[in-house]
């Protein structure tokens, strides 16, 4: 019998029994004072068995809730109790069958929401009205370099303590305006800033997104660098020719030997513009790939002659020797002998340049495997260990060179050719006793 139905009966009989007494007592007929009293006790045990059963249940779905509420969805009312009971345990346990379904979907979007903002190389953060951050993805750990469980509840001006952000993030919040900034941090690190109001993002009041602008910002001074280098480089022999131009007017015109003179200068200078002007045009086409490798089998032993046999004058004019080593397995390898040739002669042009009378420059070339090595050593003067590792930047001339009447774009440009084969470049050098400058590639192309 369930509890329940025991409910009225037992109220019923307990109020019989008490009338029963209550009469007993009244007309003091004793075999009715003793009925009553036994009815009444046997209504109050099954009164107190019939509360017991329907406690025991109540009291298991009353921990089953406190389970679900602290976190444990799995929690169910088990053992299922008998009759009525047994009914609410079922309505609770389906109840908590949809709720762990809605928290199971409510959990996974969750995840993929976070899992999509920490593979954001952005910084997002979260802020409620206070200007607190609510939220961090993996970026903004990073660019606070705090843990988001550190930062979470603390002041947004504890992280970002720049005025034009948190004016943007101010005005986001108040007047639902969207900002964008663009900020320097120490380091010289540049970032974006786009604050926007959330609208319906419960107590989420503004979003702020950083943008790392570094490499950008780099670019940029690169080229501006760019630009100042070669308006440089290009005033050097134009205030050269100036120079002679005017000497010219001046009255040097009317002298055969003197004019010849200038002009001789002029033409000197008219030269480096030539070369710095094709040296930047080569640099540009390697950089941007506009104009392709021409890649053939080329004999690699003859590649190194016509090179050597074109400067050899020039060091025969300063005095230095210049010998060629080629070892017998050479052979050919797949490259643009065009670019090549001029890659390899600037390296010969500098060492003999770099080289005083009775030094020697030394060209050679191996295989080592399935790569070509070449090596252009010479005695001179040598790079100091400090410039090594700039010198085949562009522009990069190093101090006591500046003199030399170079530009400082040969060797980027024979590091870009190398490269664009496939290969790479290096430089060993001692300061004073000469260097050797090198670069390997592949023999085949793949
Ligand atoms: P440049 O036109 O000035 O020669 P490069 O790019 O060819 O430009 O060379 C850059 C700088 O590297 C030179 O100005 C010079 O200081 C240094 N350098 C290059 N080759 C040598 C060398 N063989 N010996 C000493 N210094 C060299």
């Amino acid at each position: 019998m369930s509890s329940l139905r025991l409910r009225i009966p037992l109220a019923a009989a307990s109020l019989v029994a008490a009338a029963l007494a209550l009469a007993a007592l009244l007309d003091g007929a004793e075999s009715l004072l003793i009925a009553g009293l036994v009815l009444g006790a046997v209504a109050g045990l099954l009164g107190v068995l019939a509360s017991r059963s329907l406690l025991r249940p109540l009291a298991s779905v009353k921990q089953a809730a406190a389970a679900i509420a602290a976190g444990d969805f799995g929690a169910r009312v088990w053992p299922r109790p008998a009759g009525e009971a047994g009914e609410l345990a079922d309505a609770f346990n389906r109840m908590a069958d949809a709720v762990q379904e809605q928290m199971t979907d409510a959990s996974a979007q969750r995840g993929r929401l976070e899992a999509a903002l920490n593979s954001s190389i952005d910084a997002v953060v979260a802020l409620d009205g206070d200007l607190r951050v609510l939220y961090a993805n993996v970026a903004a750990e990073r660019l606070f370099q705090r843990p988001a469980a550190e930062v979470a509840g603390k002041p947004f001006v504890w992280y970002m303590p720049n005025e034009q952000v948190l004016d943007a993030v101010r005005a986001s919040r108040d007047r639902g305006e969207r900002h964008v900034n663009v900020i320097e941090r120490p380091g010289r690190q540049y970032l974006q800033a786009v604050t926007t109001p959330i609208v319906g993002g419960g107590d989420w009041a503004v979003l702020v997104v950083f943008h790392d602008l570094t490499d950008v910002r780099r670019t940029e001074l690169v080229r501006r660098d760019f630009v100042a280098n070669v308006s440089h480089e290009l005033r050097t022999p134009l205030a050269g020719l100036k120079s002679v131009i005017e000497t010219l007017a001046a009255g040097a015109i009317e002298e055969p030997k003197l004019a010849h003179e200038f002009l001789d200068r002029a033409d000197d200078e008219v030269d480096r513009l030539i070369q710095l002007v094709e040296e930047l045009l080569e640099l540009s086409r390697i950089e941007s790939g506009e104009v392709p490798l021409v890649v053939a089998p080329a004999d690699v032993a003859a590649l190194l002659s016509d090179v050597a046999e074109h400067l050899r004058p020039q060091a025969e004019r300063k005095g230095v020797s210049l010998s060629l080593r080629v070892g017998e397995d050479v052979g050919s390898a797949d490259l643009d002998a065009r670019r090549l040739e001029r890659a390899l002669s600037n390296l010969v042009h500098n060492a003999i340049k770099f080289t005083p009378e009775g030094g020697a420059v030394t060209v050679s070339a191996e295989r080592a495997g399935d790569r070509l090595v070449v090596k252009v050593s010479d005695t001179g003067i040598g790079v100091a260990a400090e410039d090594l590792p700039r010198i085949f930047e562009r522009f990069y001339k190093v101090d006591h060179s500046r003199a030399s009447g170079g530009s400082g774009i040969g060797l980027a440009v024979v590091k870009h050719t190398v490269e664009a084969h496939g290969g790479s470049v290096k430089a060993e050098s001692e300061l004073g006793r000469g260097s050797t400058f090198s670069f390997s590639l592949p023999v085949a192309r793949p």
